[in-house]
């Protein structure tokens, strides 16, 4: 199949890529705009692939869209473009509106245009899969509550509001004109090529340079951590299996106070580098407590028993061999995230004609 990978450049979408071209025989349009979170380095292992090919758009552009669609004739459309940094979100929220809802807007519209007038064993088969996630649903107070798909929508950040926001519109459109449309909610990702902003890689790094490892109020808020290339496997199993309109929550179990996560960090990096930075005598003595974030949710968990009953999805890594892989992953690949820090990853992306 043929198969528009919408945020093939960022780090959940270029797992995905990654995985459908070395894993699978399906053929991939990458169609990324390549924002500061897009990263063409992250596919140097595939991008040579016969069955890659990389669009330079934007999902606000519908000419461009109408273009690509028509120009590519996709079996499947993997929509994960996005802005998706809550911080982001909450210094500047109109990127979030734009892209998150307008560009999930525009591509429904792209997408309907084309499939209406595919043949209707084409136009049976094909999908739209739009991911999202957990923080759509708000968060959780008690201990043991979880997410299902039926949880009612309470977003919090202009983020999660955006995200929320388009979850509808790609109900909508199925509902309304039949659009044959899987949604998939998940928890936070971590792992390779992640981008230095998020918590994980960014503790990672800092500790690796001496500098203060900064967590939010008393780091009591939990989050349930899925290795990202175990939500690589599960969207495409959806994509490729999922049941029309239906919507599968995706975790992995691991519910972690951020505090504990970024301890469990230190404790690795103690025994993989404990050639620490000059004046640092333990890397725990780096952590401290920063003022919170506005309207910052307590806990996230999820429930995924429907994908594992349905879809036969259940994650190869645990918490503790998926964190040891990324710590791991981070220090062999300097390269990567140091052009990412100094800024010459940007340099890429002019290179490529964009
Ligand atoms: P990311 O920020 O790393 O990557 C986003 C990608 O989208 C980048 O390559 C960027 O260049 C591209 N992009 C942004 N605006 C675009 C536009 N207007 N047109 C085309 N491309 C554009 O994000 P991620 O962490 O890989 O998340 C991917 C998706 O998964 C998002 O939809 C996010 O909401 C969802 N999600 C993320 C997590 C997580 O923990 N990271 C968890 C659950 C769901």
């Amino acid at each position: 199949m043929k198969i528009i990978v919408t945020g093939g450049a960022g780090f959940i979408g270029s797992a995905v890529v990654r995985h459908l071209i070395m894993d699978t025989e399906h053929q991939v349009v990458n169609l990324d705009k390549l924002t500061y979170a897009g990263n063409l380095a992250s596919l140097d292992s595939v991008a040579n692939s016969d069955r890659y090919h990389f669009e330079h758009s934007d999902i606000c552009d519908r000419v461009e869209l109408d273009r690509i669609f028509m120009q590519h004739q996709p079996d499947i459309v993997m929509h994960l473009a996005a802005e998706s940094h809550v911080d982001r979100s909450i210094d500047g929220p109109a990127a979030f509106i734009e892209t998150n809802i307008v560009g999930t807007y525009t591509l429904l519209e792209a997408a309907r245009n084309y499939w209406k007038d595919l043949s209707s064993q084409r136009k049976e088969s094909f999908r739209f899969h739009h991911v999202s996630t957990d923080e759509v649903y708000g968060d959780l107070h008690g201990t043991d509550d979880l997410f299902t798909e039926t949880t009612p929508y309470a977003p919090s950040s202009p983020y999660s509001a955006s995200k929320a926001s388009s979850d509808h519109l790609v109900r909508a459109w199925h509902r309304t004109y039949g659009l044959p449309v899987v949604v998939t909610n998940c928890s936070n990702n971590y792992g390779p090529f992640h981008f230095p902003e998020k918590l994980i890689p960014l503790m990672i790094l800092n500790a690796l340079s001496g500098k203060n490892l900064p967590v939010y109020g008393k780091g009591n808020q939990v989050r349930d951590w899925l290795y990202v290339e175990d939500h690589a496997r599960a969207l495409v199993k959806v994509a490729t299996l999922g049941l029309i309109g239906e919507t599968y929550n995706i975790g992995g179990h691991n519910e972690k106070q951020n505090i504990e996560v970024v301890r469990t960090l230190c404790t690795l990096l103690e025994e993989l580098v404990p050639a620490k930075p000059a004046g640092v005598d333990k890397y725990e003595d780096l952590i401290t407590y920063v003022t919170d974030r506005p309207g910052h949710d307590l806990r996230y968990a999820i429930d995924a028993s429907k994908i594992e009953r349905e879809l036969g999805w259940v994650p190869e890594e645990s918490f503790e061999s998926g964190l040891r892989k990324t710590v791991q992953w981070y220090l062999n690949n300097k390269d990567w995230w140091q052009a990412v820090l100094n800024g010459s990853y940007q340099m890429e992306r002019l290179g490529q004609g964009a």
